[in-house]
C-alpha cells in the first residue's frame, strides 16, 4: 500500500514475563536493524514492560499493552490504566483481542470505551475484530466484522485527529493459535471491506489506518498474506514468541 509502512506486531500473551521476555525484546531490537522499512511492535506481559522499554528505547521497537482499562485511575483491583502504560513505555495498546472477548467478557461497547481511553491517554489502539468458525460457516463474516468495526469507528474518527495512525487487526477466531490461517484472498476480502467502512467515514482516515491480519501467521505464509493490497501488516501470537520466526515474518513484510 503506497505510503503505509508495514506494521508487524507480536502479541506475547501470558508468556515471557521475566528474563526470557527481556532477552526476546533485545533480540527484537536486532531484528529491527534488519528491517528498516518495517514498524515493529511487541506486546509483552505487564510485568516486563518497563524493563523491555528500557532495552528498546531508541531502537525502533515500540511497545504495546495487551489490554487497557478505560479509566485513568481508581479502585479497580488488578487493572492497569492508559497513563500507567505510557509511563511503562507503551505507545500502543491491543484492544478487544478475541481472547479478551471470549474469556474475559469484553463486548463491542467495552472495546469502544477502551479505544477512546487509549486515544485520550496518548496510546495508539490496535483494535481486534474477527468472526468465529460458526459465524463464518453461517456466512455471517462480514456482518459480524462490520458490527464490530462500526462499534468503534466514530471513536477513532473523533480521537485520532488528523495524524494518529491507529491499526485494526482482522483476526478470525478460528485461525488464532489453531495453525489454520485465512488464505490470502479470504483475508483480503475482509480487509477490503474494513477499508471501505473506514472510507465511508473518512477517506483520509482510511488511508492512514493500517489493517493487520492475525491468525496463525508463520514465516511460510506471511509473504503471501502481506502481499495483498489491503493487508498492511500482521499481528502475530505464537510465532512472535521466538526471535527466529518473528524475524522471518518481519523480513517477509
Ligand atoms: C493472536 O493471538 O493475536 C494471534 C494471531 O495468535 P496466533 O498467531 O498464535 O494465531
Amino acid at each position: 500500500r503506497p505510503g503505509l509502512r508495514p506494521l508487524i506486531a507480536g502479541n506475547w500473551k501470558m508468556f515471557h514475563g521475566g528474563g526470557t521476555g527481556l532477552a526476546l525484546a533485545i533480540d527484537c531490537t536486532q531484528i529491527a536493524q534488519r528491517v528498516p522499512h518495517v514498524d515493529l511492535v511487541i506486546a509483552p506481559p505487564y510485568t516486563v514492560l518497563a524493563a523491555c522499554s528500557h532495552e528498546c528505547e531508541g531502537k525502533r521497537v515500540a511497545l504495546a499493552a495487551q489490554n487497557i482499562h478505560s479509566k485513568d485511575k481508581g479502585a479497580f483491583t488488578g487493572e492497569v490504566s492508559g497513563p500507567m502504560l505510557v509511563e511503562s513505555g507503551c505507545t500502543w495498546a491491543i484492544i478487544g483481542h478475541s481472547e479478551r472477548r471470549q474469556l474475559f467478557g469484553e463486548t463491542d461497547a467495552s472495546v469502544a470505551e477502551k479505544t477512546a481511553a487509549a486515544l485520550q491517554f496518548g496510546l495508539l489502539p490496535i483494535v481486534c475484530v474477527g468472526e468465529t468458525l460458526a459465524e463464518r460457516e453461517a456466512g455471517e463474516t462480514l456482518a459480524v466484522v462490520g458490527r464490530q468495526v462500526r462499534a468503534f469507528l466514530d471513536i477513532i474518527l473523533a480521537g485520532a485527529g488528523t495524524d494518529k495512525a491507529v491499526a485494526i487487526a482482522y483476526e478470525p477466531v478460528w485461525a488464532i493459535g489453531t495453525g489454520k490461517n485465512a488464505g490470502p484472498a479470504e483475508a483480503e476480502e475482509v480487509h477490503a471491506a474494513i477499508r471501505k467502512w473506514l472510507t465511508e467515514k473518512s477517506a483520509e482516515l482510511a488511508k492512514r489506518t493500517r489493517i493487520l491480519y492475525g491468525g496463525s501467521v508463520k514465516p511460510d505464509n506471511a509473504k503471501a498474506l502481506l502481499a495483498e493490497p489491503n493487508v498492511d501488516g500482521a499481528l502475530i501470537g505464537g510465532a512472535s514468541l521466538d526471535a527466529t520466526s518473528f524475524g522471518a515474518i518481519a523480513e517477509a513484510a
